[in-house]
């Protein structure tokens, strides 16, 4: 019944789904498909873009601000634009970020422009995103195990297209894999369970895809973290394809996932509901009950690469091993968002046996400039690992200047350092 509203609502409209990452808009685009709803990621982002996106915002905002606000802008003055065809997808979230204003501004954009009429979909991690669970639990869930398939793809690619020995044999491995992964999210006639199981069948055949790319696994490459504002860290475009960058100077990028922000907001609300005095309430055993279940489905989707992560695992617990330990440089309970998150990744990075961190964030951004703050320090506190913060904007980035220095750093602390890494397993030949 709530899929049919949101099915009502947008019939005869494409929705339009903003590309943080290619890979998890398109993911995120099928889940909609699934349920009736055309949607599709927004077209890659380009000059007009940032021209756009300059036009309508007054240079307060943060950058990822001006590259959504951009590629939605072109979809509404294409001269062909429809304003019955249309609809845009635009998460938010309470607190002091920026990210709250986006889909409130963009609804004033259009309101300013005569499109009062022009839908925003609108999830709030209030509810850790429940909104869309309103108008349909299942794209929700769906939407959940679509983002969980775009990080172990986006992981194994990162994993092993540093020693390809074929090049873009990785690429083409990942491009593959999007395709095979995304039917079965897309396909209109799969119950839940079964969309389950074929999307367990689509991640194996993923892994086998991966396992068969020509690579040698040679030993030494400087394993560079990368940390920072998520969307500026995952967004290509906003980077200047920064993971590219650091594989041209020899090194090989872990980069957090986006399911790390679904576990902060997880552990947010339940830590909320306690402070409210909610501990035993039905909304704290729903959000536990949410917990456990996206827990469940991540753990069989990656089951398969349990051999090929080796040394690669993602922090089992937010709280235990990312959040905790962070706490003496900043306190979960008081520093809120991705600052908390960025520190705490690169002590656990650091404990896996990392060479360097690298932090991506906007020019203007409180996480990057206060995580800069305490960076000193933890690298201190950890070996002296080298740590060192990028900052990007719609015209700069300090990174190609400064990456050989930095690649040279993480290869110096590599001799030296106590923690060991693991190097990936190889399957081929
Ligand atoms: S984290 Fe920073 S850059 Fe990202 S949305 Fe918030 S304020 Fe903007």
């Amino acid at each position: 019944m709530a899929v049919k509203s949101l099915t009502n609502k947008l019939t005869g409209r494409k929705l339009w789904i903003p590309r943080m990452t290619y890979i998890g808009a398109r993911f995120m685009a099928a889940a909609f498909r699934a349920v009736g709803i055309d949607a599709s990621p927004t077209p890659p982002s380009d000059a007009e873009t940032l021209e756009l996106g300059g036009l309508y915002t007054s240079g307060e905002e943060c950058y990822p601000e001006k590259v959504t606000m951009g590629d939605f802008l072109r979809i509404v003055k294409a001269p062909d634009f429809d304003r019955d065809a249309h609809a845009f997808f635009m998460p938010t979230a309470e607190g002091p970020c920026r990210f709250g204003q986006y889909a409130p501004y963009l609804r004033h954009v259009l309101d300013e422009m005569g499109y009062e009429d022009v839908p925003v979909i609108s999830p709030t991690s209030k509810n850790s995103y429940d909104g869309v669970g309103e108008h349909g639990s299942d794209v929700m869930r769906q939407m959940w195990r679509g983002l969980v398939c775009s990080d172990i793809l986006r992981k194994i690619l990162l994993r092993t297209r540093p020693y390809e020995t074929e090049p873009g044999a990785a690429d083409a491995a990942f491009e593959r894999s999007m395709e095979i992964v995304e039917a079965i999210l897309a396909s209109e006639s799969l119950s839940s369970k079964d969309r389950m199981a074929g999307l367990i069948d689509a991640i194996v055949r993923v892994r086998d895809i991966f396992r068969a790319v020509p690579a040698r696994y040679v030993k030494g490459k400087p394993l560079i973290g990368v940390v920072g504002e998520i969307f500026c860290r995952l967004n290509t475009f906003s980077n200047y394809d920064a993971v590219r960058k650091i594989e041209a100077h020899g090194g090989e990028a872990w980069i957090s996932d986006v399911s790390e922000w679904v576990w902060y907001t997880n552990w947010s609300q339940k830590s909320l509901l306690k402070r409210d005095g909610k501990t035993f309430t039905l909304s704290m055993a729903g959000a536990m009950v949410k917990n456990a279940v996206q827990r469940r489905e991540e753990h069989k989707l990656l089951a398969p690469f349990h051999d090929d992560f080796l040394g690669y695992e993602e922090p089992h617990d937010i709280y235990a091993d990312v959040l905790e330990p962070a706490w003496p440089y900043l306190p979960a309970d008081g520093a809120l968002g991705e600052m908390v998150l960025s520190v705490g990744k690169s002590m656990y990075l650091h404990g896996r046996g990392a060479d360097g961190i690298i932090d991506i964030s906007p020019f203007s951004c409180m996480n990057g400039i206060v995580s800069e703050a305490v960076y000193h320090t933890v690298s201190a506190d950890h070996d002296g690992i080298p740590i060192r913060n990028f900052y990007f904007d719609a015209s700069s980035s300090n990174m190609e200047r400064d990456l050989d220095i930095f690649t040279e750093l993480a290869s110096g602390y590599q001799k030296r350092k106590k923690k060991p890494r693991r190097y990936p397993p190889c399957f081929g030949s």
